[in-house]
């Protein structure tokens, strides 16, 4: 093992991430420095690279004392690190997922095996292959003159931090993304949108998504929420916004590109 190299060490635990109080909250040294043993990593895992550093997850079965640092949800990071950063905690998270659901076979019922040479499971009876499920979904925020269409989600309700945020929706089997867009905006809402742009994207890894964020211009219709999805939605004069989701989430940057198409 290399212990020389100085690395990112993405250490979880019980569902959850050991963060340094400082800095860029991911622990980063080498393994001498680190009051880590050999053993405790013997089975890490390389994730990807940053600032061209190797990434590593280590999973511990509990939350154990390391010396440094304290546990917290993967949420923690989120708009405090970043972007890349970030994302790559969330390979972290959807890649223990992946291998603890993925013992058996779906198709044969036998015990799978990771394959070496990417990230696969494999049943080696069948040949039944799986890779991490990646389920996409769309976000989209939508313009009226210099209104926003901003909802309050039922998900939010229930927490006390109830944000106003844009619209999304999961993408279904043989559905284009752009379909989608107008799938999901009029059945949450009833209206009927144009000119939708593609944005940009934001792996969610609550617990594998990947959100593939819009932006659309109204067209018709009055708004008719779906209360299965939503509390309320109106139109929020951009001087006049309710509480936002928080910066680093996709929904706050696609509302940040609308204000500013605005002004
Ligand atoms: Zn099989």
């Amino acid at each position: 093992m290399n212990t020389q190299k100085n690395c990112w060490w993405f250490i979880v635990a019980q569902g959850q991430i050991l963060l340094q109080p400082q800095g860029d909250l991911v622990p980063y040294g080498n393994l001498d420095d680190l009051p880590l043993t050999s053993a405790l990593v013997a089975n890490k895992i390389e994730i990807g690279e940053y600032q061209s550093s190797p990434c590593y997850l280590v999973e511990l079965k509990e939350p154990r004392d390391v010396g440094f640092g304290e546990y917290d949800d993967l949420r923690a990071l989120l708009g405090r690190v970043d972007d890349r950063l970030f994302d790559i905690a969330g390979r972290a998270f959807q890649l223990l997922l992946f291998y603890k659901t993925h013992q058996y076979c779906g198709q044969c019922g036998q015990k799978m095996q990771a394959i070496d040479w990417e990230v696969a499971m494999q049943c080696y009876p069948c040949k039944h292959r799986c890779y991490p499920r990646v389920s996409p979904c769309i976000i989209v925020g939508i313009r009226k003159e210099n209104k926003i269409l901003l909802a309050l989600h039922r998900r939010h309700q229930k927490s006390n931090n109830q944000v106003f945020t844009v619209l999304a929706g999961f993408t279904e089997a043989g559905e284009t993304l752009e379909h989608c867009v107008e799938r999901e905006v009029f059945e949450e809402s009833a209206i009927k949108i144009t000119n939708i742009q593609y944005v940009t994207s934001q792996p969610w890894p609550f617990p594998h998504s990947l959100m593939m964020g819009y932006t659309a211009d109204y067209l018709s219709g009055e708004i008719k929420i779906d209360p299965r999805e939503l509390v309320s939605a109106d139109w929020y004069d951009i001087n006049d916004l309710p509480k936002l989701p928080n910066e680093g989430t996709l929904a706050r940057k696609l509302i940040n590109r609308m204000i500013s198409q605005c002004d």
